[in-house]
């Protein structure tokens, strides 16, 4: 039988590009979310006091190896340039991040050439690590102990809460480690800013005649019945906790207004483990395109914290000692055929803008073949 309508929950980045995959095939779909506006986390919205593009739910930045996935995007929003140069405040110093030849010149007090720094790299990581299997030994691994401390052991206990030996070494891996003095904080070729923000972009998204969007409604208040969904919640919410909480964390913003500029950069991170929040980010320098605008300032500073219940998960945790838990979960999913977990919530998966959207593209392909 075919499926003529579907029931997307959540009208994030994962729901939009489903439900507009779907929607060029000819199935509708009832777009539902429990907030009152799309983009989910990505959510932007111009601040009415300076004008600035605000990125509610804190800095994204569109970064991709994906050229259809790039492509995608493009078809939707005009991408402008925006390069990501993060600065990190340690020990009352500024360095540069990622961390590359300026950040290890400056940190150790030294003039080294490429090579010479990549000699001495080599000389104080932890070689005997072979397969790390943990964030801190991916960190000793990586740069050694001196600058696993300065810049990834404070930072990480801060923004994710546990011991960095508990969390898993793809968190580490999600960022390069450079002898020469390039400061582009990713390795993507294809980066940018969506130049009326995300929201336009997935509002363009879900622009068609066989998308109903309901915002405000949650999916456990929907009455109507559906032949299939796809939910792009919180896997475990879906099963209403009933094995116990996945590990989520959420974030606190506090709000920084002043006149001109504030920190001089988009991001700067605070790695010292004595600093209670993680990084501030001034939101008009994601938009350099028009900088020369604002008069004021608008920046946030981000502190971490678990997520209770009644809190917005932001980054599943994936804690080492959470697997029994989290298989379980996804062993149950898999067995339920009429609904689709999927996205950073619904798979608990710590997925960027562009894994998010290539998974989309892939589920709603299956579907339509297999629905046809
Ligand atoms: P979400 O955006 O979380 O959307 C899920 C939606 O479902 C939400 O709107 C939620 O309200 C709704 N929902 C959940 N449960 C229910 C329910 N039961 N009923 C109704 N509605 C429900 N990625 C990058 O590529 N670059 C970055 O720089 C970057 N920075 C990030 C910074 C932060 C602080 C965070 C948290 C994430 C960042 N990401 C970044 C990742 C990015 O946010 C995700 O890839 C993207 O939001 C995933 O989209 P999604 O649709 O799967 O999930
Ligand atoms: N990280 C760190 N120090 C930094 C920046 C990052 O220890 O100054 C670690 C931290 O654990 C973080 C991970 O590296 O969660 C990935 O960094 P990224 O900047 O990608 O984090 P996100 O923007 O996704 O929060």
């Amino acid at each position: 039988m075919t499926i003529e309508r579907v029931c997307i929950v959540g009208a994030g980045f994962s729901g939009a590009v489903i439900a507009r995959e779907l929607a060029e095939q000819g199935v509708a779909s009832l777009v539902i979310d429990e907030r009152s506006h799309i983009a989910g986390n990505c959510h932007t919205k111009r601040d009415a006091e300076t004008g600035v593009m605000v990125h509610k739910y804190g800095p994204h930045i569109f970064h991709t190896a994906n050229e259809i996935v790039w492509d995608y995007v493009n078809r939707f929003a005009d991408m402008m340039p925006f390069i990501n140069r993060v600065k990190a405040t340690v020990n009352g110093q500024v360095y540069s991040l990622p961390i590359n030849l300026h950040t290890i010149n400056q940190f150790f007090g030294k003039t080294m050439s490429p090579g010479e720094a990549k000699d001495f790299i080599t000389q104080i990581a932890k070689s005997d690590i072979e397969e790390p299997r943990s964030f801190e030994e991916q960190g000793m691994k990586f740069v050694g102990e001196e600058l696993y401390r300065a810049f990834f052991d404070g930072y990480t206990r801060k923004q994710w809460g546990i011991d960095p030996s508990l969390l898993p070494a793809s968190i580490l891996k999600r960022l390069p480690l450079r002898f020469n003095y390039d400061d582009n904080y990713f390795n993507h070729p294809f980066q940018g800013m969506p130049k009326d923000g995300y929201s336009s972009l997935v509002e363009n998204i879900l622009k068609h005649d066989k998308i109903e969007v309901r915002l405000g409604c949650p999916f456990e208040e929907l009455e109507e019945g559906f032949q299939h969904v796809f939910y792009t919640g919180p896997l475990d919410r879906y099963f209403k906790n009933d094995i116990g909480r996945l590990t989520y964390r959420t974030l606190d913003f506090e709000e920084i207004r002043a006149d001109g500029d504030f920190q001089g950069v988009a991001v700067m991170n605070y790695p010292d483990r004595d600093v209670p929040f993680t990084r501030i980010s001034e939101h008009k320098y994601f938009a350099p395109w028009e900088l020369d605008s604002f008069s004021k300032t608008i920046a946030f500073k981000e502190f971490s914290r678990e997520c209770e219940a009644g809190d917005t998960p932001y980054y599943p945790v994936r804690r080492l000692d959470d697997k029994k838990l989290l298989e379980n979960y996804e062993e149950r999913a898999r067995t339920i055929s009429d609904v689709t977990f999927v996205g950073r919530l619904g798979t608990y998966q710590y997925m960027d803008m562009d894994v998010t959207i290539a998974a989309a593209l892939d589920v709603a392909a299956e579907f339509l073949t297999k629905n046809r």
